[in-house]
């Protein structure tokens, strides 16, 4: 494997279909082309088997450094910690399997469903929650069905909002993916299609300005991304959210807050300025759920109240992300504010944190009888 700086100088750089043939599946090719075979910790070859190593050449190429603190390194390569979980980490913590009334289909919250159309990444994101489905060696589950999933939304009037998961939805084929969304905006009750995919950050090579058009052609479809640190964010990146954006589909951002690698206020007002910069919208910053195979990268909800408090004084609104976490067995997404209210009386003087850390007073309109 050559170092990535030389597969750099490839003509296929640019294009999407030669990043995925050249995708990089082996600890020791992530290993050579990064450079860090000798600072390689012996024993990462069981990790390596229990969750695969994957990554696009243009991803490992954002590596700063030859160093495993890289947050780019620390992003796709395995640790030892990952076999070494708590006992309250699962594979499946949400309950996204009990809340899936067809295979392929989530439906929690009334009015958006979720569909996961593929188990297929450019990227193997060490901290990702849907590690489970990289396990290759379980019995598959059956597998999605278009023809129901599409029943099942024409016959649920509440859905307003479809959610395109995996997996990378981005991954499918232009035609497969095409065929779906005009699917979905068939159903007159469907306002919108939302697509969540790293392919932005990890393979912007994707969102070329033909593409952005046929995936815009059928009705409004929002870009959710997924960046935890400035550094993913390069000029192929800048191009991609411009692709999409001229093709009328807004970009956002989720990030997840990762133990060493972005929990810190300093780093994630980096992100969320470099994001609003590039014209993403930051949308959530998410703790960590009990994945199995996840734990050493959860920072604690006191932590990241204590970041997000920092940024909310310190950062422009627009670069503001809602803080979020999904409670256990399927209860749901919290939204949570760092506490700003000093005390609550039952009415009248209500009192207030400002940015600057002073106690306020907030006049309330008089109470009527
Ligand atoms: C997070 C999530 C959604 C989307 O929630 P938003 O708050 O609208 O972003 C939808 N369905 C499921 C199952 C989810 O976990
Ligand atoms: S791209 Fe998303 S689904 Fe895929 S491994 Fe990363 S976090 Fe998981």
């Amino acid at each position: 494997m050559k170092p990535i700086s030389e597969l750099q100088q490839h003509p296929g750089w640019t294009d999407w279909h030669w990043q995925m043939k050249h995708l990089i599946r082996s600890l020791d090719d992530l290993a050579a082309c990064l450079q860090i075979t000798a600072d390689l910790p012996a024993d990462l070859t069981p990790v390596a088997k229990r969750y695969p190593v994957a990554a696009t050449p243009h991803y490992v190429s954002l590596a700063q450094a030859a160093d495993l603190q890289d947050p780019i390194v620390a992003q796709i390569l395995p640790r030892r910690e990952e076999l070494t979980d708590e006992t309250d980490a699962r594979d499946d913590p949400l309950a996204e399997e009990r809340d899936s009334p067809v295979p392929g289909l989530i439906h929690r919250y009334p009015d958006r469903a979720l569909v996961v159309t593929t188990s297929a990444c450019a990227v193997h994101c060490r901290h990702c929650m849907r590690k489970r489905s990289w396990d290759c060696t379980r019995p598959s589950r059956e597998k999605p069905n278009r023809d129901r999933i599409l029943a099942y939304m024409r016959s649920h009037k509440e859905i307003k909002e479809i959610i395109l998961s995996g997996g990378d939805p981005m991954l499918l084929p232009d035609a497969s993916i095409e065929t779906l969304i005009a699917a979905l905006h068939a159903i007159p009750h469907i306002d919108l299609v939302r697509i969540g995919s790293r392919l932005p950050v990890v393979l912007p090579q994707r969102f070329t300005p033909a593409f952005c058009a046929r995936l815009a052609r059928y009705g409004p479809v929002w870009m959710a991304t997924h960046a935890n640190h400035a550094q993913e964010l390069s000029p192929a990146s800048e191009k991609a959210v411009l692709n999409l954006l001229r093709a009328g589909i807004p970009v956002l951002n989720q990030t997840v807050l990762l133990k060493g690698i972005n929990d810190s206020a300093a780093t994630q007002r980096d992100l969320c300025r470099a994001l609003v910069k590039h014209r993403i919208k930051p949308y959530y910053l998410f703790h960590g759920d009990p994945v199995a195979g996840t734990t050493h990268f959860r920072t604690g909800l006191n932590r990241a109240l204590d970041i997000v408090d920092e940024l909310r004084t310190t950062m422009s609104g627009l670069a503001q992300p809602t803080f979020a976490f999904d409670l256990p067995d399927g209860g749901g997404k919290i939204r949570l504010e760092p506490a700003r209210e000093i005390v609550r009386p039952p009415e009248g003087d209500r009192r207030f944190r400002d940015f600057r850390g002073f106690e306020r007073h907030y006049p309330e309109p008089p109470q009527q009888a």
